[in-house]
């Protein structure tokens, strides 16, 4: 049987529990041996208004994922020399892992809504496997797609372990999996939110501890 390997890519600004509870549950239902996590390049004049240093926002990744070894983080967009487009890292990803290894890539309900507007979109889709998983608050939508999209699409929410395993084999195509087994209310936005208002409490039930402490030990999001 082929590796399967999900790439999970975001800006991680942190790291937190919504995605450490997909991740994990993506591994049980689909069998998979890993989730990477991708956090992205964000260009040098927008770091310091929007988003925090690339280090720090890995340096937590690293801190939540320490426990688990089918958790790790890759550094692959960060090392690169200008941002590149999702659809370049994950051909990049699979000429690395080779034939061997089928990829995943996972997305959230916000982001698959604006899908459209990725670069070269259909090529990323029709280029590896990918997992859409809901989130509270936004509606998760498939019929706006032509047949070569949406042909692709396997729907599998309200599916258990065992039909979502069985759905997956058989077929070299690669295919647009929908889930709704993870449905967890936390957003990077919100913690940031809790770390300027000193909400310590707040914060230490959105991400891992020893996340939390690092927010707190080095004043992130405290403007
Ligand atoms: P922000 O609030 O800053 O926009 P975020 O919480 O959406 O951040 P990102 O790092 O932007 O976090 O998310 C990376 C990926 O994880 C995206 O595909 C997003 O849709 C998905 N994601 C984030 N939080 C959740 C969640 N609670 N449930 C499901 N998917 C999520």
């Amino acid at each position: 049987m082929k590796r399967r390997i999900a790439l999970y890519g975001g800006t991680f600004d942190p790291v937190h529990l919504g995605h450490l509870e997909v991740a994990r549950r993506l591994l049980d239902l689909f069998a998979l041996d890993e989730v990477l996590f991708i956090p992205a390049y964000v260009a040098p004049h927008k770091r310091l208004t929007k988003v925090s240093p690339a280090l720090h926002r890995y340096a937590m990744l690293a801190l939540a994922t320490q426990g688990d070894a089918r958790l790790r983080v890759s550094t692959v967009e960060l090392d690169a020399p200008e941002k590149p487009y999702t659809v370049e890292t994950l051909e990049r990803m699979q000429q690395e892992f080779g034939a061997q290894t089928q990829l995943f890539f996972v997305m959230g309900a916000d982001s698959w809504g604006e899908i459209s507007t990725w670069r070269e979109w259909e090529r990323l889709l029709a280029g590896s496997n990918h997992i859409i998983v809901t989130r509270p608050g936004y509606e998760l939508q498939t019929g706006q797609f032509a047949p070569a999209v949406s042909e692709r699409i396997v729907d599998v929410r309200q599916s258990n372990q065992q039909e979502i395993r069985a759905r997956m084999n058989g077929t070299n195509e690669t295919r647009i999996y929908i889930t709704d087994a993870v449905m967890t209310d936390v957003s990077a936005t919100a913690i940031r939110a809790s770390a300027r208002a000193g909400l310590v409490q707040d914060l230490s039930q959105k991400v891992p501890p020893p996340v939390a402490e690092y927010i707190t030990k080095y004043g992130l999001y405290r403007d």
